[in-house]
C-alpha cells in the first residue's frame, strides 16, 4: 500500500546525517530538533501555535483535555472514521455522537449536525478523511451558532487547503479551535515511529495544551494541572525536519497518481472513483473506490492473485465496533456510513508509485470488471 523504503532511498543522505546528529549529541528528549520542527510546521501550516506530541491519538486526547469538559458531555463525530477519533472521547468519559457522512466525499454531512446537538453537546470533531477537508465553513457556522468547540482530526490530510466562500484559504487543522495530526509512518508526513502535533490559533489554549502534553507543568517540577507524557522524540523530529521540506512535493506526487487512477478507472459500471470536494484540495492519503453489488471481496482476491495489495478503510462504522456499541449515541440515519463500510476499497497510494506500477494495477482492476 505504501513504499517507505524507496522513499527513504531518495533522501537517505540527509536522513542518515540527521539521525546521526541526534545520536552524537544524545539529546534524545526535547533536543533542539523538536523546536526546529515546531517552527517549520508553524510556517508550513500558518497556525499560530504548534505543539508536537507523541502520536495523533494523544493529540486528540490532549485537545479534548484542554477544553475542560465534564463526564457525559457529548462530542459529535462522523460515523465513518478511524477508531482513534471515538476512542479518546470515550477514554475521557465523554459520549461520542455519530452523524452520517456524505456518500461521495466520505466526510461528515454538515446538514445532519444540528439535529445531533443536545444540551450536553460541547464539541464537533470533523475528520478530514482520506486527504480532503470536511465542509468547514458550514461546520464552523453551526459551532458558532451553538457555542461549540471544533477540533479537527487532520491525521490524514496535512497540507490540504480549504477555500471559504469569501476566497480565504486555510490549511486543514488550522480552522477550528484545535487541530490534530499524526506522523505515523504511512501518513502523508510520516516519521519512523510514532509522532503527532496539535495546532491552535488561540494563545490560552496553546499554553494549556503545551502544559498538558508535558505532565501539566508550567515550569520544571511545578505541576498546575493533570497532564500526560506526550513528547515528540528528538529522533523523530530530526527525521520530520528532512521530510517536511518534501511534503508539498509528496502531496503533488499523490495527486498525480490519483489523477492517473481517475482517468483509467472512471466510467466503469459498478465502480466509483473518489470525488473531489468543491472547496478543498485533495492530498490523497488514500485512493478509495466504491465497489457495488458485493463484488468487493472478489475484486480484492483478484488483485491479491496479481500481488496487488488493497485495503478496506474501514470495515465497520464507529457505532458497530464492539467497544463503542454500548456507549455511542447514534444521531438519525447513518446508513451512508454503514453502506460505505460494505463497499469501500483503497488501492496502493504513495509518493513512489511509478507509471509502470500504476498501469499494472489499473489493468488488473479493469480486467476484473470486464469479466462481468
Ligand atoms: C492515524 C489516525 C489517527 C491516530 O494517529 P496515531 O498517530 O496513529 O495515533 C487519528 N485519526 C485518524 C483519522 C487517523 O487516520
Amino acid at each position: 500500500m505504501v513504499d517507505l523504503f524507496s522513499q527513504y532511498q531518495h533522501i537517505k543522505d540527509s536522513l542518515d546525517s540527521a539521525i546521526q546528529e541526534v545520536i552524537n549529541t544524545t539529546a534524545f528528549i526535547n533536543g533542539p530538533q523538536v523546536a526546529v520542527f515546531r517552527d517549520k510546521l508553524k510556517a508550513f501550516s500558518g497556525a499560530k501555535h504548534v505543539i508536537p506530541c507523541a502520536n495523533g491519538t494523544d493529540a486528540l486526547q490532549i485537545a479534548l483535555m484542554a477544553l475542560n469538559l465534564k463526564e457525559g458531555d457529548e462530542v459529535i463525530i462522523p460515523a465513518f472514521t478511524y477508531v482513534a477519533t471515538a476512542e479518546v472521547i470515550a477514554l475521557l468519559k465523554l459520549t461520542p455522537v455519530v452523524v452520517d457522512v456524505c456518500p461521495d466525499t466520505f466526510n461528515i454531512n454538515p446538514a445532519l449536525i444540528e439535529a445531533a446537538i443536545s444540551p450536553k453537546t460541547k464539541a464537533i470533531m470533523p475528520v478530514h478523511l482520506f486527504g480532503q477537508s470536511a465542509d468547514m465553513e458550514t461546520i464552523l457556522a453551526i459551532a458558532n451558532k451553538h457555542n461549540l468547540y471544533v477540533i479537527e482530526d487532520n491525521a490524514q490530510s496535512i497540507g490540504a487547503i480549504y477555500t471559504f466562500s469569501d476566497g480565504t484559504k486555510k490549511q486543514t487543522g488550522t480552522m477550528g479551535h484545535i487541530g490534530c495530526t499524526s506522523f505515523f509512518p504511512s501518513k502523508n508526513l510520516g516519521c519512523y515511529g510514532d509522532g503527532g502535533a496539535i495546532f491552535t490559533n488561540e494563545d490560552a489554549l496553546g499554553e494549556r495544551i503545551q502544559m498538558i502534553a508535558n505532565h501539566g507543568q508550567s515550569k520544571k517540577y511545578y505541576h498546575k494541572i493533570i497532564g500526560v507524557n506526550s513528547r515528540l522524540d528528538t529522533m523523530q523530529a530530526a527525521i520530520l525536519n528532512v521530510k517536511i521540506d518534501k511534503l508539498s512535493q509528496y502531496n503533488i506526487a499523490r495527486e498525480q497518481a490519483a489523477g492517473r487512477y481517475d482517468n483509467a478507472l472512471s466510467g466503469i459500471s459498478g465502480l466509483k472513483v473518489p470525488k473531489r470536494s468543491k472547496n478543498s484540495t485533495h492530498v490523497f492519503h488514500q485512493y478509495t473506490l466504491q465497489v457495488a453489488d458485493n463484488k468487493r471481496e472478489d475484486l480484492m482476491k483478484h488483485l491479491a492473485e496479481k500481488e496487488i495489495p488493497s485495503m478496506i478503510y474501514y470495515p465497520l462504522p464507529v457505532h458497530e465496533q464492539e467497544a463503542f456499541k454500548p456507549l455511542t449515541r447514534i444521531s438519525g440515519d447513518v446508513s451512508v456510513a454503514e453502506n460505505l463500510c460494505k463497499s469501500v476499497l483503497s488501492l496502493p497510494m504513495h509518493t513512489e508509485l511509478n507509471m509502470q506500477q500504476e498501469d499494472y494495477i489499473i489493468k488488473a482492476v479493469r480486467s476484473f470488471f470486464t469479466k462481468y
